[in-house]
């Protein structure tokens, strides 16, 4: 260690990687430093692919040598030099997929915590010995329901989804799960052959008989006798109930297909053995404060506390003494109580009290999941190290914001530092020190254009970051629309909500608001979403949020019938492969290859549009089969690529580049911009009116042919709407979004309601999920959920124009909303 140690700074050289251009920059340890600029300016180039790669990097190199040679094949981070630089430690938004069995319990650990008090301290049954604390995990061996093995659930078939029509008899097909085709033929024929009347409609069935057919385990076989005109000799047939051919079907077929069928007829079911717990009868036998550890995995964390409290502090435990039934008075107690109740106290104050231990980390929003691992870091006992986070007030309510801040105030005085990626000017205004990269985005970024202590950013002239930063610009104000009819929902039932009403106006722009865990997801992705799904008749397109089995429950709709279409524009990225890009998914690329296929080269040769597709074995680069990358298998980083030896990322084969179009190959038209691309392709009509688009919502500096891999969750929400945009359509859609600000600067925000109230003006109606004061402020109505998280919230607390409910007094928004319109 030379002078590096005491020197108070991270000192940063010649960092260039993507578009950094060469810059050098001083960071404060041991402070909270905010990154900001606006969107693809290169605060996450500098933040995650710098400082936070260049660490990682160093660990690598000091615990496995060997990594050194993978790591030059994914490539160190472009930088001169770094000095001062502590070991780093990302807590980003979107990290790979959960495993459906990690809750929040296992990602906080205090499910290690909770088990090892039902083991120590628990209050057994008579005659019961005392337990192992793995024995209260449904992940373990020890733990795990016999059953269901752990998963609290089991798929079954049920007799209205195996037998959908039962005025049907068995030879006119009324059981629907069996399969069809010969198979079915020959089902009905042993069937016959039993004895039973294959004629009659279900219904008339004796239930008896209903149910062998449905449920049995037994196979009989039976000779079946030669129908006329077929095959004229009999044979044994065996007989399958539909429960154990679907059940056969879902555990031994290879065919997705027939997977995908025999999972119609199927529900998941509690258990019945541990009623959804997961857990042995043993384990759940054990409670503590009456209580066993499914009641306790399954409250709010608010009531853990509540319950625990009195054993925390009481005033003299005992010793335990092993065989005693119950524990819960002793000194081990109170000491691992104390210790629930503490970790638990960070989790109420960061807002996330209305979750339960075990709550599946699937269902989880990126931003609760954050939260829920830096309330963990807390705990950790690290120090000296750095925290790089990726915009944690995303997803919250202002009135959320204030909490985290704390935290991230007592993760400094713990002696770390901590690098925050951050768009919300209310984090950025309490930060120590701020490092503001742009003055663009792209090849109009990539400078340091202020990097000092907050005050002093408002100096920066060119920094869009300081016009918001201190006031000086905000939207204007404008007359909220008058609604052309209204979707009024009653009796409204899912999650949290119970029973409650909801209005949503027509053809105007809704802003849905409330603190985080009140219900604003629930209503607008899954109630919202579903009733206007089935109103339409359209299928849950991939990813939607839909529970298998659970219906949305909804007592009364009306007013759904000018809405011809549902748009949901979220983030979920475009592709998950590089072989998706811009470029593909908007359909420009079509017009693209209709460029070179038109040229004389082209034509000359017998080139058509198909052979400019990377996609097609003609064309493309066989050594990547037109990637342009090759994965790379990395131990610690999954799904890692690096860029093709043999076209160098170019993706097409050296003969599909002699044909150029304006002197350039297809392959660089992919490597450009798509402000540059708006120049070279500005006589392609279809081409050019996508690349309009494009630079209408902000992202003129992506690249055509960037992978979808490599594009933010904001850039894949704005080119999923800026190809929705380019469809001039008529009719009346619902536009959908679930907080589209996120990762977006304040003049990135701007840009995007703009399109946003195009698409009301054009006709149609517009609902986000929102905590951006600023796209709040511009809403024409505002549908507030509250008053709090989890049961506290649930239900509309205020709802009119944004003026009237800041007014209105009643709900948690109110008074941000006032000051915003002040
Ligand atoms: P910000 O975090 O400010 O939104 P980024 O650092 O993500 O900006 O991006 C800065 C620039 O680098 C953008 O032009 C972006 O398109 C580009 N970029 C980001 N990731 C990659 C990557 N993996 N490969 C190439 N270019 C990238
Ligand atoms: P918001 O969008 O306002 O943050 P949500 O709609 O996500 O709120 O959540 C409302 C309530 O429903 C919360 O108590 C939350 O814990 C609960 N909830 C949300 N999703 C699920 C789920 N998949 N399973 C169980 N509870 C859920
Ligand atoms: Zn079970
Ligand atoms: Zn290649």
């Amino acid at each position: 260690m030379t002078h590096a140690a005491t020197d108070p700074f991270v000192r940063v050289r010649g960092a260039a990687e993507h578009n950094l251009r060469n810059i050098d920059v001083d960071i404060p340890r041991d402070a909270v430093v905010a990154f900001t600029g606006v969107s693809g300016s290169g605060k996450s180039s500098l933040a995650f692919g710098t400082l936070y790669a260049e660490a990682q990097r160093r660990y690598f190199e000091s615990v496995a040598p060997y990594a050194r040679r993978l790591l030059q094949q994914v490539g160190v981070p472009h930088v001169g030099g770094i000095t001062g630089l502590p070991p780093a430690v990302a807590l980003q938004q979107r990290r790979g997929a959960p495993s459906s069995r990690s809750s929040v319990g296992t990602i906080t650990t205090l499910s290690n915590l909770v088990r090892m008090l039902y083991s120590r301290a628990g209050t057994y049954p008579r005659g019961a010995t005392r337990l192992e604390a793995d024995a209260f995990s449904p992940n373990t061996a020890a733990g795990a329901c016999p059953r269901c093995h752990g998963l609290g659930v089991v798929h079954d078939v049920a007799e209205d989804l195996l037998v959908p029509d039962t005025s049907l008899s068995v030879r006119e097909g009324a059981i629907a799960a069996w399969p069809g085709a010969w198979q079915g033929a020959n089902l009905r024929s042993v069937v016959s052959g039993l004895g039973i009347d294959i004629d009659l409609p279900w219904r008339r069935l004796r239930k008896k008989d209903r149910d062998w057919l449905l449920y049995t385990d037994e196979q009989p076989s039976v000779l079946v006798r030669p129908e006329r005109d077929r095959v004229d000799y009999g044979y044994q047939g065996t007989f399958w109930s539909a429960r154990k051919h679907v059940m056969h079907v879902l555990a031994d077929s290879k065919s997705q297909q027939m997977r995908d069928r025999a999972l119609r007829f199927v529900r998941s079911v509690d258990c019945p053995v541990c009623h959804g717990a997961g857990l042995r009868p043993e384990a759940l036998a054990v409670t503590f404060a009456g209580r066993s550890v499914a009641d306790v995995n399954a409250m709010p964390l608010t009531e853990v506390a509540e319950l625990l409290r009195p054993v925390a502090e009481l005033p003299h435990p005992t010793a335990a003494t092993p065989t005693a039934r119950s524990g819960e008075t002793t000194e081990v107690a109170v000491r691992i109580s104390a210790d629930l109740v503490a970790r638990t106290q960070v989790l109420l104050d960061l807002g996330l009290g209305y979750l339960s231990l075990g709550r599946r980390s699937t269902t989880l929003s990126p931003g609760e999941a954050q939260r829920l691992r830096i309330a963990t870091q807390l705990r950790s006992g690290l120090f000296g190290v750095v925290y790089v986070l990726d915009e944690p007030s995303a997803g919250l309510h202002p009135a959320d914001t204030e909490p985290l801040l704390d935290v991230l105030d007592r993760l400094k005085a713990a002696g770390n530092s901590l690098f925050v990626v951050e768009h919300d000017m209310d984090v950025v205004r309490r930060a120590d020190w701020v490092v503001d990269i742009g003055p663009g985005a792209g090849d109009g970024g990539g400078r340091v254009l202020y990097s000092g202590p907050v005050p002093g950013l408002e100096q920066a002239g060119e920094s869009a970051t300081g016009r918001y930063l201190f006031g000086r610009e905000r939207a204007a104000a404008r007359a909220p629309r008058q609604p052309q009819g209204w979707l009024r929902l009653r009796g409204v039932r899912r999650h949290n909500l119970h029973d409650i009403a909801a209005d949503i106006p027509l053809g105007v722009l809704t802003a849905v608001t409330g603190v985080s865990g009140s219900g604003k997801s629930t209503l607008v992705s899954q109630v919202l979403a579903g009733v206007v799904r089935e109103h339409l008749g359209t299928a849950p397109a991939e990813g939607d949020e839909v529970e298998a089995g659970v219906d949305v429950d909804v007592r009364e709709v009306s007013g759904l019938d000018p809405l011809d279409r549902l748009v949901r524009v979220d983030q979920r990225p475009i592709g998950r492969t590089p072989r998706s890009n811009l470029a593909t998914y908007t359909g420009l690329f079509d017009a693209v290859r209709k460029v070179y296929a038109a040229t004389d080269e082209a034509k000359a040769r017998g080139y058509t549009a198909g052979r400019f597709s990377f996609n097609v074995p003609q064309g493309r680069c066989e050594t990547c089969q037109g990637e342009g990358f090759v994965e790379v298998e990395l131990l610690f980083l999954p799904g890692t690529y690096a860029p093709c030896p043999t076209c160098h990322g170019g993706r097409y084969n050296a003969r599909t580049l002699e044909v150029t179009y304006r002197g350039r190959t297809v392959a660089d038209v992919l490597a450009m911009s798509v402000d540059d691309a708006a120049g070279f392709l500005g006589e392609v009509p279809a081409a050019a009116r996508s690349l309009r688009t494009l630079r209408e919502v902000g992202l003129g500096y992506l690249r055509l042919g960037q992978p979808a891999t490599e594009l933010s969750g904001g850039e894949a929400q704005r080119i999923k709407l800026a190809t929705e945009l380019q469809r001039a359509r008529r009719g009346h859609a619902l536009y959908l979004l679930d907080e589209p600000t996120v990762g977006l600067h304040p003049a990135d925000v701007e840009l995007l309601l703009r399109q946003l109230h195009q698409l009301v003006e054009a006709g149609n109606t517009v609902v986000l999920v929102e905590h951006d004061l600023d796209a709040v402020a511009t809403a024409d109505w505002v549908v507030d959920l509250g008053p709090g998280g989890g049961d506290a919230g649930g239900r509309v607390v205020a709802a009119g124009p944004p003026a009237e409910v800041a007014g209105a007094g009643t709900g948690v928004t109110a008074p941000y909303l006032a000051r915003r319109l002040s």
